[in-house]
């Protein structure tokens, strides 16, 4: 991409090549240190577990400049953790935090120049990634594995911004199993996911919310984010379930609301019978942010939420304006999210 000529504010959530990408390989037991390298494609053995059996995990994260030009991560050792959560899932050798963070870092300051400025709405998107290489033909995993963070400056997630969006409520597919791999971040549970995704983007709605696999009766999540529910009697819940991946930005939102703004949110499992009770609907994640959720369709039946589903609801909107508040440094981080890269 061409600095000179990028329009931040125009960008959206796509692949762009920048200079430097983090590479580190794991053999016989241990971590190299790493590498960066200016090279986008990889070789890797044509029997590797990642192709043949899914031996495959990610992460994604964002920096993000300040208003004074300070770029800064968001709760990045939680996304270490989950990292390794999932590796262990998978059977895969785990990346300890201090490699994770030196990848991410090295990735951000060699390509320091494509961290969109501060109020542009745009962010450094971060893509660490682990996959089973090394010769293979059996199921079984991996004797190498590789760690990779990419970085690439993306816009919103969702084209339209902060502007409700319509789900479709999946009756039929599920993207996880109840004891699966559904709160790894894996590959896997997305490839689940393309099908029902394509489907309902041809039958008009922005994304799929998932139902729980065993009973189809209580919310799971979409494809990519997680939700959450803003009842009438203004308390609020985002599911707990087995067969999802725990969002930090859901958790994060759940310390926002009881303690900036003093709401009631559980963590529960959240039914369709409640569908009737709820205000406002709500999707988040590190790439959706918060998103609002203005429609619901179930077997065909549409309901509309805040507005006749028109505008974000005000708690939503809150909540939206406080989380990016607070990665931004807008307001001050009395919780110690923020690691500032220097
Ligand atoms: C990454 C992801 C999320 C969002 O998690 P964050 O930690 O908030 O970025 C939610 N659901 C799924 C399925 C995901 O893969």
């Amino acid at each position: 991409m061409d600095l000179k000529t990028t329009e931040w504010s125009k960008l959206d959530f796509s692949y762009r090549y920048v200079p430097y990408r983090f590479h580190a390989h794991w053999k016989d037991g241990a971590w190299d240190e790493g590498i960066l390298t200016t090279e986008n494609k990889i070789s890797i053995d044509e029997g590797a577990t990642c192709l043949h059996y899914g031996q495959q995990i990610f992460e994604g994260m964002k920096a993000q400049r300040a208003r004074d030009g300070r770029i800064l991560l968001f709760r990045p050792r939680e996304n270490a953790k989950r990292f390794r959560e999932s590796a262990r899932r998978l059977l895969m050798a785990e990346v300890p935090e201090e490699l994770f963070m030196k990848g991410i870092v090295e990735a951000v300051k060699a390509n320091i120049d494509y961290v969109p400025p501060y109020g542009t709405g745009a962010s450094l998107y971060i893509r660490p990634f682990q996959i089973g290489i090394g010769e293979n033909l059996g199921v079984r995993a991996a004797y190498e594995y590789l760690f990779v963070v990419f970085v690439t400056p993306v816009g919103p997630y969702f084209k339209a911004g902060f502007k409700p969006i319509s789900l479709k409520v999946e009756s039929f597919y599920d993207r996880a199993a109840s004891h699966g791999i559904g709160q790894a971040k894996a590959g896997g549970n997305y490839s689940a996911s393309l099908f029902p995704l394509k489907k309902a983007k041809d039958e008009g709605f922005n994304e799929v919310v998932y139902l729980d696999p065993k009973e189809h009766k209580y919310f799971e999540e979409t494809g990519a984010s997680n939700v959450f529910f803003v009842f009438k009697n203004g308390s609020l819940a985002t599911p707990k379930s087995d067969s999802i991946l725990y969002s930090i930005t859901r958790r994060s939102l759940v310390d926002v609301a009881r303690l900036d703004f003093g709401l009631n949110m559980e963590e529960r499992p959240v039914g369709l019978d409640e569908i009737d009770n709820f205000a406002e609907v709500g999707a988040c994640g590190t790439a959706a942010v918060v998103t609002p959720v203005g429609w619901l369709t179930y077997l065909g039946k549409k309901y509309s939420f805040y507005a006749d589903g028109k505008e974000p609801g005000p708690i939503t909107t809150k909540l939206y304006k406080q989380l990016i508040a607070l990665q931004v440094a807008d307001i001050p981080d009395k919780r110690g999210w923020l690691e500032e890269i220097k």
